[in-house]
């Protein structure tokens, strides 16, 4: 999977998510790839297939731009496109591990996360583990005792913006016969790449970031080695959550300006998360860019910026907190994140309401942030209004 006569290893970030995979097409020379809204592929007699192509699920040129780029975004050797974030996580989960195998997963893991492992896998015979991964002898104990074939990481984390150590985690992994998987979806390849950390898979919701538009739905999982690769074609292939065509070109399309979109979105988040650490109505504001943030340090070590998610406790509790959520204009009451608009949301009774009752519940007096690239005055001032 080389992409044409590009040598992205030399290239900037920038140049890769604008030029990696999406050389201008061959017959026509147009510039953007084209959708190939097609189920099949004409064969040059039987076997004749032309550039490999025989049916969409299998392979479609539209998402072999975007994986190419992605892979390239992560520096790994194979990126996989997916239907959605869950579709490339069960596939990953699914190809790597077999009835009776562990996964350690965060003690504050993504929502569908932990329905995918707790409600859908388990069942399976696939058993996982919480564990908070700030502690790192808590998930060196943990993986001496259980002997995981994952750990699966998330950092920044969701709803929390714990960040745990990339390097750290990687070490433990291996040295425990483990995989590490990160889900890099809060930071994007921009901001962070876990494979140049140690890392051995890197997992998104391209829904998020990647997209950046809110107008779809996609996930993708990039691979440091290529030696997965062939079990994790097969998966993809026989289970089928593939990205449609127009899909992957509508992520490819928001990955261009990924890096220009993120620089905003760190510039205003730190602003949004200024302005609330200094407002009495706010209990405690959870962003890894304020210094007093415990993993400011370890952020800084392994991410190029900050990132767009803000999460803060109100000082008056949960009615509170629903209240704010209700009162913003700008910032809409919606779910999800990454996209250039800002969105508001309450965890525990929303993205996370899967979680409730669990060792991994979040705490209800929580508002989450996904601070969009709108003017930051006009951000700052809807805020202020909604606290007031
Ligand atoms: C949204 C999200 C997912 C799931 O992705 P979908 O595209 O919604 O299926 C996984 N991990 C994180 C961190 C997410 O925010």
């Amino acid at each position: 999977m080389s992409s044409g006569q590009l040598d992205n290893e030399k290239l900037g970030f920038e140049t890769r998510a604008i030029h990696a995979g999406q050389e201008p097409d061959p017959l026509t020379g147009a510039v953007v790839p084209p959708i190939y809204q097609t189920s099949t592929y004409k064969q040059d007699g039987i076997g004749g297939t032309r550039g490999g192509y025989e049916y969409s699920r299998t392979a479609n040129p539209t998402r072999t731009a975007l994986e190419e780029c992605l892979a390239a975004l992560e520096n790994g050797a194979r990126a996989f496109a997916f239907a959605s974030g869950m579709a490339a996580e069960d596939c990953l989960v699914r190809t790597l591990c077999r009835p009776g195998d562990r996964v350690l997963i965060p003690g504050d893991a993504y929502g569908g996360t932990f329905r995918l492992f707790d409600k859908v896998l388990q069942p399976w015979g696939i058993e996982h583990a919480p564990v908070r991964q700030t502690d790192l002898d808590a998930v060196d104990r943990a993986a001496a005792d259980l002997r995981p074939r994952i750990i699966w990481a998330e950092t920044p984390t969701n709803p929390l913006l714990a960040v745990v150590d990339i390097r750290a985690l990687a070490a433990i992994a291996h040295q425990h016969g483990a995989l590490l998987v990160v889900d890099n979806t809060f930071a994007s390849p921009y901001l962070q790449r876990p494979l140049d950390l140690g890392a051995d898979i890197v997992v998104h919701s391209t829904t998020k970031y990647l997209g950046g538009h809110s107008d779809v739905i996609g996930g993708a999982l990039v691979l440091k080695d290529p030696g997965h690769a062939h079990a994790l074609a097969f998966t993809q292939n026989a289970t089928g959550a593939v990205p449609g065509p127009f899909d992957a070109w509508l992520t490819l399309r928001g990955v261009k300006t990924l890096a220009v979109r993120m620089d905003r979105h760190c510039a205003n988040a730190a602003r949004v998360a200024a302005a609330l650490a200094g407002h009495p109505a706010v209990a405690s504001v959870l962003y890894p860019g304020l210094p007093g943030h415990p993993g400011h340090e370890i952020a800084r070590s392994q991410m190029r910026d900050f990132g767009g998610m803000v999460s803060f406790r109100l000082a008056a509790g949960e009615d509170r907190a629903v209240e704010v959520c209700a009162r913003t204009q700008l910032f809409t009451l919606g779910e999800s994140l990454g996209g250039v608009e800002s969105l508001i949301e309450h965890p525990a009774r929303m993205t996370h309401a899967s979680v409730a009752g669990s060792s991994l519940e979040v705490p209800p007096d929580l508002i989450r942030l996904s601070v969009g690239i709108e003017d930051a005055d006009d951000l700052l001032a809807d805020l202020l209004q909604a606290l007031e």
